[in-house]
């Protein structure tokens, strides 16, 4: 799953455009990935310009 770093996220909305799912929610104060939806197609993190994303695997 994709995990923000909200200390180091803008809400720029880059993420949001990108993705191609559509599966992340930009709000005023935060942001919202749906991991039910999210492909791991990782290019939200690739394309984040403050590099506030991370990928975490939930498998052991
Ligand atoms: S692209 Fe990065 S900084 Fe911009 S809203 Fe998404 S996570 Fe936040
Ligand atoms: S990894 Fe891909 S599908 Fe998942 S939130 Fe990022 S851009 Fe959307």
């Amino acid at each position: 799953m994709v995990i923000v770093n909200e200390k180091i996220c803008d809400l720029c909305g880059t993420c949001v455009a990108v993705c191609p799912v559509d599966c992340i929610e930009l709000t005023e104060f935060d942001l919202i990935i749906n991991d039910e939806i999210c492909i791991r197609c990782n290019i939200c993190i690739k394309m984040c310009p403050f590099a506030a994303l991370t990928s975490k695997t939930s498998e052991v």
